[in-house]
């Protein structure tokens, strides 16, 4: 799908859930008249307070006639709402209970926040970036939760299971802690097969599941979304703008990209050094050691992975767990 493609489907689920926003509202409303008849009264009498006060500004009255007419109603407006916020409590109920409620307090579930031009509210732009980088190659990703973390099936032999379980402890307190873990950075490096994609999986559910908003993308697509920039394509520029600007950032197998020259390396740096820059947590998972970084990379990429004030770093080590 296109992001235009995204934001449509988007924008009908903000529309759908107006809609049920609306029904509860309703439904609320007919469990409070059952306790409180009184209540569909003063709703009936406020409807039609509203309805003379138009039909006084088309009457012709003198402008005093019409000022003593508004002050009239809205001192019965006021008198109106105070009534019903005292049935509505002494019938037990929450004093919200006549009120809309949305899902995003902020735009009201319309997606949209300001004058216009308005923009997208913060909660469209999370679902926006989850909807972009879900569909596809990270189907079945989401099944990998701590929670699923099994140790019995990890080597005891060398160490590995012990190095794996602290890992996990680590990973965990990271994800639990965000976005005040000591280190914004976490670097996961080993071999192949050895639970780095699946921690970095981990911590990924763990942020989302705590109400914070990320990006988990594999090294390949963050390619793709920097060469579409590259060319000038605007939808990817969208892309690659989330990646810089997204709170979290997790990256998984860095190092198996392509290597396209003016390209990789370059926006590899904007994007950690811009992030380093705005205090944004990144997350990185690869097979390169610490030397293939800086060979791959050059020094500059490798001095942001690599840097131990903002970043712990986990070594893999043992047998390919897809192999025992
Ligand atoms: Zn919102």
């Amino acid at each position: 799908m296109t992001r235009a493609e995204h934001i449509r489907a988007l924008l009908e689920d903000y529309a759908r859930q107006r809609a049920l926003n609306e029904e509860d509202q309703q439904r609320r409303f007919r469990e409070a008249v059952e306790k409180a008849p009184r209540i569909a009264e003063l709703r009936q009498e406020s409807a039609e307070l509203a309805l003379s006060a138009m039909r006084s500004i088309i009457s012709g009255h003198t402008e005093a006639e019409r000022r003593a007419v508004a002050e009239n109603m809205k001192a019965r407006g006021l008198a109106i709402n105070a009534e019903m916020r005292a049935l509505v409590r002494d019938a037990g109920f929450p004093e919200d209970q006549l009120e809309p409620r949305y899902r995003c307090p902020v735009c009201r579930d319309t997606g949209y926040v300001g004058e216009a031009p308005a923009r997208f509210c913060e909660c469209f732009e999370a679902r926006l970036r989850r909807r972009q980088y879900e569909d596809g190659t990270m189907a079945g990703a989401d099944r990998q939760n701590f929670e699923r973390f099994d140790a019995s099936l990890i080597p005891e032999a060398d160490g590995q299971r012990e190095q794996l379980i602290k890992h996990r402890r680590l990973c965990e307190t990271y994800a639990d802690q965000y976005p005040d873990f000591p280190y914004p950075n976490l670097l996961l490096t080993g071999g192949g097969g050895l639970g780095k994609t699946f921690l970095l999986n981990c911590v990924y559910e763990r942020v989302i599941s705590r109400g914070y908003s990320a990006i988990r993308i594999t090294a390949f697509r963050m390619f793709e979304a920097m060469r579409q920039q590259h060319v000038g394509n605007d939808e990817s520029y969208q892309g690659f703008a989330a990646l810089i600007e997204v709170p979290l950032l997790l990256i998984d197998d860095l190092g198996t990209e392509p290597m396209m020259r003016n390209i990789t390396v370059e926006y590899l740096f904007t994007l950690l050094n811009e992030r380093a820059a705005n205090r944004r947590h990144t997350v990185i998972a690869t097979n390169l050691s610490p030397v293939e970084l800086k060979e791959r990379y050059g020094e500059r990429v490798a001095s942001r992975v690599l840097d131990r004030s903002a970043c712990a770093t986990l070594k893999f080590t043992g047998k390919d767990l897809r192999k025992v």
